[in-house]
């Protein structure tokens, strides 16, 4: 069978499966590689996923948006899917629109899969431990829907990320997501916040701060904090909490 090959296989092929997604075939194959190290790194980040309108946002301040063709391509989709329902079946005509519609979902899958990738990618080379919150405890909470955590594919994102670590030897540390939005990163102070509130503002101590800046340095904080409030390693240098993202 003549394919058009992506990238050189690389390793010892465990599986091929060969899959049809609409009028394109896919042939998988399933490798077993040698895990890949990067040099160690001293460099942590903590990141806050689905903080509406960002993918997500970290202990240094960075927003990443999901990529702006994202919006273009959902609105061509959701015109398209209009066109599927005005036809009637067995006319032709509906065969057609049906098809724009699974290649247009495709697009979708693929740009935010290359999305997904592209960002784990950079954050596993750049920090050799990243901290987020469990999904898992997470999905208990009441935040999970006001996160929208079904909607920007974030478990498929953190799987991605999980396994880019562990090939590089990097660290992927989860932890409880309980009051990570109600803290001052900077003292400690808890105080519950409406979510319209985009700046944090310490009664206490007076730190002004980005509220998903906050966030994502208390997820960060978690990592070198035991359940007691008992700190487990030393804050690694670099990574004291400032007041970016404002
Ligand atoms: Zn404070």
């Amino acid at each position: 069978v003549k394919v058009k090959l992506h990238r050189p296989l690389e390793g010892k092929i465990k599986t091929a499966t060969v899959k049809r997604e609409g009028e394109h075939w896919y042939i998988i194959f399933i490798t077993e590689v040698d895990p890949k190290p990067l040099p160690p790194s001293e460099e942590a980040i903590g990141i806050d996923l689905g903080t509406n309108p960002h993918f997500l946002v970290t202990s240094e301040g960075e927003m990443v948006e999901a990529p702006r063709h994202f919006q273009k391509a959902e609105e061509k989709l959701a015109k398209a899917q209009r066109e599927l329902s005005r036809k009637k079946k067995g006319k032709s005509g509906r065969k057609k629109a049906r098809l724009k519609v699974a290649k247009l979902h495709r697009k979708i899958t693929n740009q935010r899969k290359d999305f997904h990738h592209k960002l784990a990618r950079r954050l596993v080379n750049a920090y050799g431990t990243i901290v987020h919150e469990d999904l898992n405890i997470l999905a208990l909470s009441r935040s999970y829907v006001a996160k929208g955590i079904h909607d920007a594919g974030w478990a498929a994102f953190l799987q991605i990320l999980a396994y880019k670590a562990e090939e590089a030897g990097r660290r992927v540390i989860k932890v409880d997501p309980k009051y990570t939005s109600q803290d001052c990163p900077v003292c400690g102070h808890r105080e519950k916040k409406p979510l319209w509130v985009r700046a944090y503002t310490c009664p206490q101590c007076g730190a002004l701060l980005h509220r998903d800046v906050a966030a994502a340095q208390n997820i960060l904080a978690k990592a070198w904090t035991g359940p007691s409030g008992e700190t487990l390693r030393a804050f690694p240098q670099g990574n004291t909490p400032r007041s970016p993202g404002l």
